[in-house]
């Protein structure tokens, strides 16, 4: 019990439609399985959320980001150059993108929800000691409930009082179904972030038919504001191109980093760390280590 795996992946990061790719397991709390067939609760969480959830080192990267991010945001939003979209332009793709003029559209910032403005506390601790990668009938349970049991990330209600007051409309788009807005409504508040209205200012999976996908969503978005920042904890938070399932490891990191996407991370594009679950929780030792740099000590 390491990452939430594949069913996660496909609600919580978004790549349902186009993701085949299986995400392997690390070693699992299986081993701890008694005699008797019982599963005890595990000695401690897995190691990405002992990273994420409880030590000091998420807690700066989460605020760390979130200060840069209003900072940037902020000065886009008093300066007087003419104002462009963060979003892709519909059409446009990763290998090219373009980004459309805003002309004279209210200025918004766009984020994911899970693990990107708020710490899912509740649900988290209970699938770890539940031995579960993830189960869909509790995490729908959770976004009914969960209110009170999800935390802000670390910098975030500052940031978003920092965006707010500069007249920047902050909207999430999740992969959060449509048929719970109210709980996720419920949980945005209670973590106090302010009030989301499903529609306006919150997007859920179900608003456009592209399931999944927060493209269509991303568009939608689009047509009535001028984005000019996003936030997301995984790629697919920024462009469905990035969950593409031919892509290997090595090639949607590339994607991501060179040309011509690089220069958007930390001017339009910010990336909250997640070493929990999702679509960077993958690859081999061949897809992680480059061969000429295996070594031994004698
Ligand atoms: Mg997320």
């Amino acid at each position: 019990m390491r990452s939430l795996g594949l069913a996660a992946g496909l609600l919580l990061a978004g790549c349902a439609a186009t993701t085949a790719q299986t995400f392997p397991k690390p070693p699992s709390a299986d081993a701890m399985v008694s005699q008797a067939g019982e599963r005890p609760v595990p000695a401690s969480p897995p190691a990405g959320q002992q990273w994420l959830y409880g030590s000091a080192e998420g807690a700066v990267a989460s605020a760390q980001v979130y200060r840069s991010l209003a900072a940037y945001v902020r000065a886009i939003a008093i300066s007087a150059a003419p104002h462009r979209q963060v979003v892709l332009a519909e059409g446009s793709t990763l290998a090219a993108p373009r980004f459309d003029d805003c002309g004279d559209k209210p200025l918004a910032a766009v984020f994911d929800a899970d693990e990107t403005l708020i710490w899912n506390l509740g649900a988290m601790r209970y699938f770890a000691e539940q031995h579960k990668d993830f189960d869909p009938a509790t995490w729908d349970r959770w976004e009914k409930t969960g209110a009170g049991k999800a935390v802000a990330m670390p910098g975030v209600t500052d940031a978003i009082a920092v965006m707010r007051s500069a007249g920047v409309t902050v909207i999430v788009n999740t992969n959060r179904t449509a048929a719970n807005a109210k709980g996720s409504e419920d949980t945005l508040r209670a973590a106090g972030l302010g009030e989301f209205k499903h529609g306006e200012t919150l997007f859920l999976m179900g608003d456009t038919p592209d399931g999944a996908s927060k493209d269509g969503r991303r568009a939608l978005i689009a047509s009535r504001y001028c984005v000019i920042a996003m936030g997301g904890d995984q790629l697919g938070d920024f462009a469905q191109g990035f969950n593409a399932r031919e892509l290997s490891v090595a090639d949607r990191k590339m994607l991501a980093t060179g040309e011509p996407i690089a220069g958007l991370w930390g001017r339009g594009w910010f990336l909250l760390p997640n070493p929990v679950y999702g679509p960077s929780i993958r690859g081999g030792f061949d897809d992680i280590f480059p061969s000429d740099k295996q070594w031994e000590p004698n």
